[in-house]
């Protein structure tokens, strides 16, 4: 294995493109750019482009020195031919990326999910590190997770096992994205919050959250960390919601797959402390008693570059 590769988190707002030093996990040198604007494949395709050639101008290694390039995109993949078969945040459908990538750069090209490159960061140089049994749980815009056993990472027959946002906790409930109703998603990801708050505030009630609000603009992590700091009542009653779900979600997890070790991630949880505990917590009483004697809980230790660490070593996946 080469010692550098390059490893591309491809995501609803951004593409963060990262040298990878493969030997200690460190990001070498990191590109930026926004796909707000720049939705559908040949767009997306461009910036990926631009950014892996900014990136290699911008270093002093030379790209026969780079083993790979790992893209992990939000969507449902076609692994085996590295294709984006449906990613709808980002408005691109049947993109190969791995030929066209490696057509231009005539480096090996690698495609994985977000959740999944995300789980493969934290095993490598994460909270999962000497931990081969695991499941990673993001919680954001969506509920994602990532089940590894043995050091791999579960795919099921169709590459989309751990989806644990769209497991049903409530039989006729809210309806989902997908299509279904009472979808875990639909309960503990930042956006049910968001909507259980400014659904709350139309009607009346009184929150601190409102001092911070900003006309057009979404409630952020942020917010929820300031308006709990001061016990304000409906944020807490918002969050102790979501908390009961995802809590409810990973004691189902934990009896059913009975791992060692779950790792929680994303913004809500890096920044919301009492989220995590509470959910932790919740959980733990709501599994089954000899599971809940052995299950660890961890935060996701590398933050936003979980997903392009973990895109340099999409490599070994496919070994
Ligand atoms: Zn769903």
């Amino acid at each position: 294995m080469k010692r550098y590769a390059i490893g591309i988190d491809l995501g609803g707002t951004k593409i963060l493109t990262a040298l990878v030093d493969r030997f200690n996990g460190k990001v070498v040198h990191f590109v930026k750019k926004k796909t707000k604007n720049a939705k559908g494949s040949e767009n997306i395709y461009n910036k990926m482009v631009e950014s892996i050639r900014d990136l290699i101008g911008e270093i002093d290694i030379p790209a026969n020195e780079i083993g790979s390039i790992g893209v992990g995109a939000a969507g449902q993949i076609d692994r085996e031919n590295g294709i984006l078969i449906a990613a709808p945040n980002l408005d691109c459908f049947d993109f190969n990326i791995k030929e066209r990538i490696q057509d231009e750069f005539a480096i090996p090209v690698y495609v994985g999910n977000d959740v999944e490159i995300a789980a493969l960061g934290e095993m490598k140089f994460g909270s999962a590190m000497n931990c081969d049994d695991f499941v990673c749980v993001f919680v954001g815009t969506g509920v994602g997770s990532s089940i590894v056993k043995g050091g791999k990472i579960i795919k099921g027959a169709t590459g989309t096992a751990g989806e644990i946002g769209h497991m049903i906790v409530d039989v006729n409930g809210r309806p989902c994205n997908c299509g279904a109703h009472g979808c875990l998603e639909a309960y503990a990801s930042r956006t049910a919050i968001e909507k259980r708050i400014e659904g709350a505030l139309k009607k009346g009630r009184p929150s601190v959250i409102s001092e911070y609000l900003e006309s057009g603009k979404p409630i952020t992590s942020g917010m929820i960390r300031k308006s709990i700091k001061r016990d304000d009542e409906l944020v807490k009653q918002s969050v102790d919601e979501a908390a009961d779900y995802l809590s409810a979600g990973l004691a189902s997890i934990i009896n059913l797959i009975n791992p060692k070790l779950i790792i929680l991630g994303g913004g809500l949880i890096e920044a919301v402390d009492y989220f995590y505990e509470t959910t932790i917590k919740k959980a733990k009483t709501k599994c089954l008693p000899v599971p809940a004697s052995k299950i660890e809980f961890k935060k996701a230790l590398l933050g936003d570059y979980s997903g392009v660490i973990g895109a340099a070593f999409l490599e070994e996946r496919d070994r």
